[in-house]
């Protein structure tokens, strides 16, 4: 059987990526919608047909509880509103999917870990990337030693942001600023790559508070981690320069990713030692998107823990709010 989703939140992300991959996908299909505008929600119902009965406003939501046709919620909404969502699907039966970052606070990610297990529901955090080939395909370099072990990972994610009215610009809504929304993708690649858990963090922070899109949330920060192997990694998260790319250097050469983590489009590049860089070709299977959504239907479906789960997710959040520490003390932050 195909799991079935409700979206909560028909924004960009919602709208533009998650909800025409259905189509690509094996396990899942899109049986209801979330919206606080009904005519917004109508319209995106008739074209993914989905019945009148099944579209909710932020009021009714709870009421999913009776929607049998409903397995997984998926929480697409502004980053401070995740954590009400997530636990009002879970207490509402449902397992649930919820967009990165997961929440801006290490308290509010227990919150919604706690929620989901005493309703013995799954909990998964979006984090595409894990199911791209490419970086699957990096993350068996980087652990595998394919060119030895790692010494040093660099990774960079940024963009110019536009709109200075829009919630990711606003500390309410967003928690934070670029960390928060594309620093995180530097963080998570990191973790991901070494398969470990940094033990210590150093940060600097470059923000322009002149700048009116900067007023409330960071601009540039800069952060360096390490890890128990030895490994260290040096990271850029931007809200005004642009980077998508991360580069895994070994004892006996290198291989990088750029770009990294966008939508599509990804290249891979290695050189072994003393060796030019040469691109390497990777088949691209079930694209990120589709994988995903397959990913949560397939753990439901035969009861495994999805391998970006909840506390994947709190430890990111973990991770930045270190961060966060390390710029406002100027030292380097220990976690244990
Ligand atoms: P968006 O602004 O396009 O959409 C947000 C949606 O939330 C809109 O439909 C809006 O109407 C609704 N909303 C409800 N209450 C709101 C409020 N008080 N203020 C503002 N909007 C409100 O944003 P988006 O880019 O779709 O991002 C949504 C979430 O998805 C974020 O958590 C973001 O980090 C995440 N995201 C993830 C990826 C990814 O690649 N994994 C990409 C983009 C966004």
């Amino acid at each position: 059987r195909k799991i079935g989703y409700a979206i909560v939140g028909l924004g960009s992300y919602a709208t533009r990526q998650i909800m025409p991959q259905f189509v690509n996908s094996e396990r899942s299909r899109l049986t209801a919608l979330v919206s606080g505008s009904p005519e917004k929600a109508r319209t995106l119902a008739a074209q993914y047909g989905i019945p009148e009965r099944s579209i909710y406003s932020y009021q009714t939501f709870d009421r999913i509880a009776d929607n049998p046709d409903v397995d997984v919620v998926y929480v697409i909404l502004p980053n401070s509103m995740h954590a009400e969502y997530s636990i009002r699907a879970a207490k509402a039966g449902k397992h649930v999917m919820c967009e990165k970052p997961m929440a801006p606070t290490v308290r509010e990610c227990e919150q919604m870990i706690a929620a989901c297990r005493q309703a013995n529901r799954k909990l998964m955090i979006g984090y595409r990337s894990r199911f791209q080939a490419h970086n699957v395909e990096a993350i068996r370099m980087a652990r595998g030693g394919e060119m030895g072990p790692t010494r040093v990972i660099l990774a960079e994610h940024g963009f110019n942001i536009g709109d200075p009215t829009q919630w990711r610009l606003k500390r309410s809504l967003a928690g934070g600023g670029a960390l928060m929304d594309i620093g995180i993708y530097s963080l998570n690649a990191t973790r991901y790559l070494t398969g470990e858990e940094p033990i210590e963090v150093t940060a600097i922070e470059k923000t322009d508070r002149s700048d009116i899109r900067f007023r409330e949330v960071d601009d540039t920060i800069l952060f360096a981690l390490k890890f128990p192997s030895g490994a260290v990694a040096n990271c850029v998260s931007s809200y005004t320069s642009n980077h998508n790319r991360y580069r895994v250097v070994q004892q006996n050469g290198w291989f990088e990713l750029e770009p990294a983590t966008a939508y599509t489009g990804q290249q891979m590049r290695v050189a072994p030692r003393g060796q030019p860089a040469q691109p390497r070709e990777i088949a691209l299977g079930k694209n990120q998107f589709a994988g995903q959504l397959d990913h949560m239907a397939e753990c439901i479906l035969t009861n495994r823990e999805p391998i970006v789960s909840g506390e994947e997710g709190l430890r990111d959040v973990r991770v930045m709010e270190a961060i966060y520490r390390s710029v406002r003390e100027s030292r380097a932050v220990k976690l244990t």
